[in-house]
C-alpha cells in the first residue's frame, strides 16, 4: 500500500471508530474530543480537546524509564539519624545463627538497633527463634512476635489460641503479629465461611494481649488498587501484570471497604488492646481517613512500612501528619533489603525533591522529602516501638 493510500485508510478507520479527524496528511493522527472526555487509545491531549497520536511507536510503561535533568542540592542518607527499631521485619530464619548474625551485620550499617521479627510464628519455630536468638552474640539486637494459626477456627478455637499465646509470651515472644492479611481475605473457618477479622470466636485472643500487655501487629487487606479493577485507570496496574496472584477480582474476595470496616470494628471492640495497623491501613494516600481513625480509637498505631511513596508523593501534608500523630506512628520497613531503608530515611529527614523510589512497580513517580524535626524521628525510629511494647530492651536509647 502507498503512503498516501494508508493515510486514508487510517483516517477512515478513525471516522469509522467515531474520532473526529481532521482532513489533511499532518492532521490524520489526531481527534478531539468533547470537554470531560478521554482521548482514544494511543492518543494524548496536546490542546484543549484535540488529541494526537505519536509520529513514532511510543515505548511500553515498562521500558520508558526517562533520566530526570532536574539538578537539585542531594542528601542520600545511608544510617538513620537516631538508631532504628524495625517494628515490621521479615528477615528470613532466625533459627539459623548464621542469619542472625547476616541480619544484624546488615542492620549495623543502617543504624538499625533493633529488628522484630514479625513473621506470625507459632510452636516449634518460635520456640527455636527465641533460643537462637538468645544464646547469640546478637541477642540485644532482635526480637520475635508470635502468631495465630487461624486454621479450623470453630467453637474453643479462641481460648486456645490465647493460651498458646500466653505461653508464648512466657517464652519471650514480645507481641504479637504479623496477623496475616489472609485472615479477612480467605481464611475459612471450619464451617466453611469465611472467617471475619472481628469474628467473636477470636475475642479471647485479642484480649488476652491487652492482659499480657503486649501489642498486637496486624495486616488487613492490601492495597485498594488490588481490588479495583485492572484498567488503564489503575495506578497499581504494572504490579497486578506482574504478580497475578495479587489481584483480588470482586467475585472471589471480599472488597476493600469490607475489610476496613470488620478491622475497624475489631479496634472498636477491644478499647484496652493495642493494635498497629500495618502499613498505615493501606490508607497512606488518604491521610484524612487515618486522622479520623486514629481520633477515634486511641488504642491504634500505624506503621509506615512499604507505603513510602504515598508520603513521598505528599511531603507537606505527611510531615504535618507525622507532627500531630506523632505519638501514634512506628518504622516499620517489611521485606528485608537492606539497600532500600536509606530510601525511608532520606524521605523522613531530609527536604530532598524529586528523587528516585526504589519501585517503579509500587509507583510511577518520584519522591519528596518531608524534613521531619528530629523529636518526631526519635518517637517515629524508635520511642513509640518502646512505648507500646514493654518488653523491649527499654535502656541505652538517646534521650
Ligand atoms: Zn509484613
Amino acid at each position: 500500500m502507498r503512503g498516501s493510500s494508508l493515510l486514508a485508510a487510517i483516517v477512515a478507520f478513525m471516522l469509522g471508530a467515531g474520532l473526529v479527524a481532521q482532513p489533511g496528511p499532518d492532521n490524520a493522527r489526531r481527534a478531539t474530543i468533547a470537554p470531560g472526555e478521554e482521548c482514544p487509545p494511543g492518543m494524548t491531549e496536546i490542546r484543549p480537546q484535540i488529541c494526537q497520536a505519536p509520529q513514532l511507536p511510543p515505548p511500553s510503561i515498562v521500558d520508558y524509564r526517562p533520566r530526570s535533568t532536574l539538578v537539585v542540592p542531594e542528601h542520600p542518607v545511608p544510617r538513620a539519624k537516631f538508631p532504628a527499631i524495625d517494628f515490621h521485619g521479615h528477615p528470613g530464619n532466625m533459627s539459623n545463627a548464621g542469619n542472625v548474625a547476616s541480619v544484624v551485620a546488615a542492620l549495623d550499617t543502617l543504624n538499625v538497633r533493633m529488628l522484630i521479627a514479625a513473621d506470625n510464628l507459632t510452636g516449634d519455630r518460635l520456640t527455636r527463634s527465641i533460643e537462637t536468638i538468645r544464646s547469640s552474640p546478637q541477642k540485644d539486637r532482635l526480637r520475635v512476635l508470635a502468631g495465630i494459626d487461624f486454621r479450623d477456627v470453630g467453637p474453643g478455637f479462641g481460648a486456645r489460641a490465647a493460651r498458646e499465646l500466653e505461653a508464648a509470651v512466657a517464652a519471650g515472644a514480645v507481641g504479637l503479629g504479623e496477623i496475616p492479611k489472609s485472615l479477612g481475605l480467605s481464611v475459612r473457618k471450619a464451617d466453611g465461611s469465611r472467617l471475619h477479622i472481628d469474628d467473636p470466636e477470636l475475642d479471647p485472643i485479642w484480649d488476652a494481649a491487652a492482659r499480657l500487655d503486649i501489642p498486637v501487629f496486624i495486616h488487613t487487606a492490601d492495597p485498594e488498587q488490588f481490588f479495583a479493577p485492572l484498567d488503564d485507570h489503575n495506578e497499581r496496574w504494572l504490579e497486578q501484570a506482574l504478580f497475578p496472584e495479587r489481584r483480588y477480582p470482586q467475585d472471589r474476595f471480599p472488597s476493600f471497604e469490607e475489610l476496613a470496616a470488620e478491622r475497624d470494628s475489631l479496634f472498636r471492640k477491644h478499647p484496652e488492646t493495642r493494635f498497629v495497623m500495618a502499613h498505615f491501613g493501606w490508607h497512606a494516600a488518604n491521610l484524612a481517613r487515618v486522622a479520623r481513625l486514629l481520633d477515634e480509637l486511641p488504642n491504634v498505631y500505624t506503621e509506615v512500612g512499604a507505603v513510602l511513596y504515598d508520603f513521598g508523593r505528599q511531603p507537606r501534608a505527611a510531615h504535618d501528619f507525622f507532627v500531630k500523630y506523632q505519638d501514634r506512628i512506628l518504622f516499620g520497613k517489611d521485606s528485608f533489603q537492606p539497600v532500600e531503608y536509606p530510601y525511608y530515611w532520606r524521605v523522613f529527614e531530609t527536604s530532598d525533591e524529586y528523587f528516585d523510589y526504589y519501585r517503579n512497580y509500587h509507583a510511577f513517580w518520584k519522591l519528596y522529602g518531608m524534613g521531619l524535626p528530629d523529636a518526631v524521628l526519635r518517637k517515629l525510629y524508635f520511642a513509640n516501638a518502646l512505648k507500646i511494647t514493654p518488653a523491649l530492651p527499654q535502656a541505652g536509647w538517646p534521650q
